[in-house]
């Protein structure tokens, strides 16, 4: 039977639901001016591959290529990201009151953060397409991520990222050449500067959601942790939340599984996304049961990946949210500092203050009774706390 590497066959508007043709260049629908999303043929890929040859496959996010855009396997730029481990905090569960309460550490991917594995999906079929120059407003970690994968690519790289970005994220882009761009103000400011520079010299923009492939590299924690839980799901994911390409990657994963047959169950977890306390568009909307988030003036906070004002996925993001029966919370920078002493001292991990928001997120979960102790409980870290030495 001929197998193909990638079932990946059409790109969908979110909202109009208008196809476009992934063999072309696509950035988003411009007629809705919202993200657009890739297709798989399910179908064929499930009557021709089974799950048990993808789990046999040697280790890293592409052993997952049927679900991934790029068509040529020899245009894979990888740096040997995903497989990231599930854990059980026995001792931090205890502390708090939980008895099944898990870590996927994203730390341990290629430049310390789960930014490698939708750059290296955007990259790669950047680089399949034949683009040469990239170019990304950031946070800090999608740049050095972007910048990383560039590199290995021989693509050229330029980074926007506000002037306060944690060091090591503007030192990891410097020393692989990208061009680097201080910007005084938010990443929204730093994407005013991209898109004019893409107006005048044509350089592809890999901002969140804006191409259509980023979303499909973190797509893949979802796949892997539906392996991880033996094909059920557990029952709440907590996600802190920037752009969400997270939090609406895994909700298509494991819809994807289910439509494969794949799955042991029809369940869903209940997916919530922490934001901090200082940007916070997402929980606004979602109790103010909106379908679109309102720009979140003045946002800050020592979380960087969390100063995101408005996501371009937006709609995606409630969506997820209200479909998994999941909910939205908010958390100081205070509450942060403490959950990331707490977390190292039980358990011995450092993670990202991005990280740490989850668990404060938990226990404000847990205090208001939406979250019942004896519940399966997945942490997302995603970054290491190494990255922040100059926040601490
Ligand atoms: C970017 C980032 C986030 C937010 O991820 P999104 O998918 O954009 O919501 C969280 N944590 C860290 C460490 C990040 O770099
Ligand atoms: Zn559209």
């Amino acid at each position: 039977m001929n197998s193909q590497f990638s079932y990946l066959y059409q790109l969908r508007c979110s909202v109009c639901q208008k196809p476009y043709d992934p063999n072309q260049v696509q950035t988003w629908c411009p007629e809705c001016n919202t993200p657009l999303i890739a297709e798989y043929r399910l179908d064929l890929l499930g009557s021709r591959v089974s799950k048990e040859e993808i789990v046999n496959r040697p280790n890293g996010m592409w052993r997952w290529h049927e679900l991934l855009p790029v068509v040529d396997p020899e245009k894979i730029i990888t740096q040997g990201e995903g497989d990231t481990p599930v854990l059980s905090m026995p001792r931090l569960g205890s502390h708090l009151g939980f008895s099944h309460l898990y870590i996927k550490d994203e730390s341990l991917n290629p430049t310390g953060s789960f930014k490698a594995r939708g750059l290296a999906a955007a990259i790669s079929k950047a680089y399949e397409l034949g683009i040469t120059r990239v170019i990304i407003p950031t946070a800090g970690n999608a740049g050095g991520a972007m910048a990383a994968y560039a590199a290995r690519a021989g693509m050229q790289a330029a980074v926007f990222m506000p002037t306060d970005t944690p060091e090591a994220n503007q030192l990891e882009c410097k020393i692989t050449g990208a061009n680097v761009v201080l910007v005084d103000g938010l990443i929204s400011d730093a994407a005013v500067r991209v898109r004019e520079k893409v107006r005048l010299e044509g350089w592809f923009d890999v901002s969140t959601f804006k191409e259509p492939y980023r979303l499909e590299g973190k797509k893949v924690m979802g796949l892997e942790l539906a392996q991880q839980f033996h094909w059920d799901v557990p029952d709440v994911i907590v996600y802190p939340t920037g752009g969400g390409t997270g939090l609406v990657g895994i909700y298509k994963a494991i819809r994807e599984l289910q439509a494969l047959g794949w799955m042991n169950t029809n369940r869903l977890p209940r997916i919530v996304a922490v934001q901090a306390e200082g940007c916070a568009p997402v929980v606004r909307a979602f109790e103010a049961e909106q379908d679109t988030c309102t720009f979140f003036e003045g946002a800050h906070t020592m979380a960087s990946g969390l100063r995101v004002p408005k996501s371009f996925a937006d709609r995606m993001i409630l969506q997820t949210i209200r479909e998994t029966n999941g909910t939205a919370v908010s958390v100081s920078d205070e509450e942060i500092q403490s959950a990331q002493r707490i977390w190292a001292v039980q358990e011995g991990m450092f993670v990202a203050p991005e990280g740490a928001a989850t668990l404060a997120g938990m226990l404000k979960l847990r205090d208001s009774g939406w979250l019942q102790p004896d519940e399966r409980v997945v942490l997302l870290n995603t970054a290491t706390g190494l990255k922040y030495l100059d926040l601490l």
